[in-house]
């Protein structure tokens, strides 16, 4: 296990820079994920980390040692790939012994540990297989268990169950969970466009945009504070709503209302009041009201009932933007039905004309 330290770490290829000075300090044995849409630069980020590509600017240390123009085997990493690279002539058993033969290990010693990895992944009936006669699921473990064979200071993971239906995807989640804390103090390093997998994983989290880095933090951190619209909207589903409001400051208590709506929630925020800002509220956060205690009121236009829980998308008069709320399985809510809602204000959020979390008074 190492602590995995970046310093103002650029990427550029030819002109087109894709990192933009990225900082970051993974601790070691922490399980972090990089999150982001697709083409924000996290695979660019895990293959520098790698040592697949080398980085155009700044500083990389492993345990302080710096690793900037280290290879892959000497920085002492294994990489689990979305497509599963195994080698489709290998056994299973040869397929996770490669690299330990290639490090000229002994054989009692590649026997012993790839016997430890396939316990560890459940995978020890297969290993005189060939790939092609192993289910998707079968073959990441696979290519999970030759990263283990490995003995790596850091295991990084790009993308390992986008090519999993549901099903398996969830259940290999649980296994890759499972695997961190058995494998005690191991760093691990996962990117994922999910951001399922990214709470349900995570120690902490990476969001990522367009090359930068929006916020770091474990994930009910940016759950419930989230620094900007844009986390705020990427971590949960359906996603925040946000809606343009105005702030009008009270006594120690400011009054956030949505523009259009039909009343104010009391959130205590630093600073007086603002025009221009925007309200975010979570489906979940938002709860059916008698009319005259409603911050939102208005048609149904769309519902969406889950069992569970029922999605109503509430017309509030903006453009194309529905509310979205979270209301219980059993709420009777049909399409056109003026439906009125309050938001939990301890869980209300509010953020400036530039889309940055203002802070809430101390
Ligand atoms: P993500 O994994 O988040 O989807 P990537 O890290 O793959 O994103 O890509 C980030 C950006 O870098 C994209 O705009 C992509 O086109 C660009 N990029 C990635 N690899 C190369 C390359 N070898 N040459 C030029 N541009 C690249
Ligand atoms: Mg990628």
């Amino acid at each position: 296990m190492a602590r995995v330290k970046l310093e103002n770490v650029v990427k550029a290829y030819g002109d087109v820079e894709v990192l933009h000075g990225i900082d970051l300090d993974i601790n070691a044995g922490e399980f972090m994920v990089f999150v982001g849409p697709s083409g924000c630069g996290k695979s660019t980020l895990l293959r520098l980390i790698a040592g697949l590509e080398d980085i155009s600017s700044g500083s990389m240390t492993f345990d302080g040692e710096m690793v900037n123009t280290l290879s892959p085997s000497q920085r002492g990493i294994a990489m689990v790939f979305q497509s599963y690279a195994l080698y489709p002539h290998m056994t299973v058993f040869e397929n996770m012994a490669f690299g330990l033969s290639l490090a000229k290990a002994g054989k009692d010693e590649i026997d012993r540990k790839v016997r430890d990895a396939a316990e560890i992944l459940q995978i020890t009936p297969y290993l005189e297989r060939l790939p092609k006669e192993l289910s998707g699921g079968q073959r990441q473990r696979v290519a999970i268990g030759r990263a283990i064979t490995r003995d790596p200071r850091v295991f990084l993971f790009d993308e390992p169950l986008s090519n999993l239906d549901a099903a398996l995807r969830g259940q290999t989640r649980i296994e890759i969970a499972n695997l961190h804390s058995r494998m005690a103090g191991s760093t691990m390093i996962y990117v994922t466009h999910d951001q399922v997998e990214a709470m349900t994983l995570a120690d902490r989290i990476v969001v990522l945009r367009d090359g930068r880095i929006e916020q770091v933090g474990t994930p009910m951190e940016l759950y419930t504070q989230p620094a900007n619209v844009f986390v705020a909207q990427f971590i949960g589903a359906p996603s925040m709503n946000i809606v343009p409001a105005t702030v009008t400051a009270g006594e120690g208590m400011s009054q956030v209302a949505p523009n259009g709506g039909s009343g104010a929630i009391p959130v205590p925020l630093a600073g007086g009041a603002q025009d221009r800002v925007s309200l975010g509220v979570r489906p979940e956060d938002l709860t059916l009201a008698a009319e005259g205690e409603a911050v939102f009121s208005g048609p149904v236009s769309h519902v969406e009932q889950l069992g569970e829980v029922v999605l109503a998308y509430l017309d509030i008069g903006q453009a194309d933007t529905p509310l979205i709320a979270k209301l219980p399985g059993t709420s009777r809510i049909e399409r056109g039905q003026v439906i009125h809602l309050s938001a939990d204000p301890s869980a209300s959020h509010v953020f400036d004309a530039k889309g940055a979390a203002i802070p809430r008074a101390a």
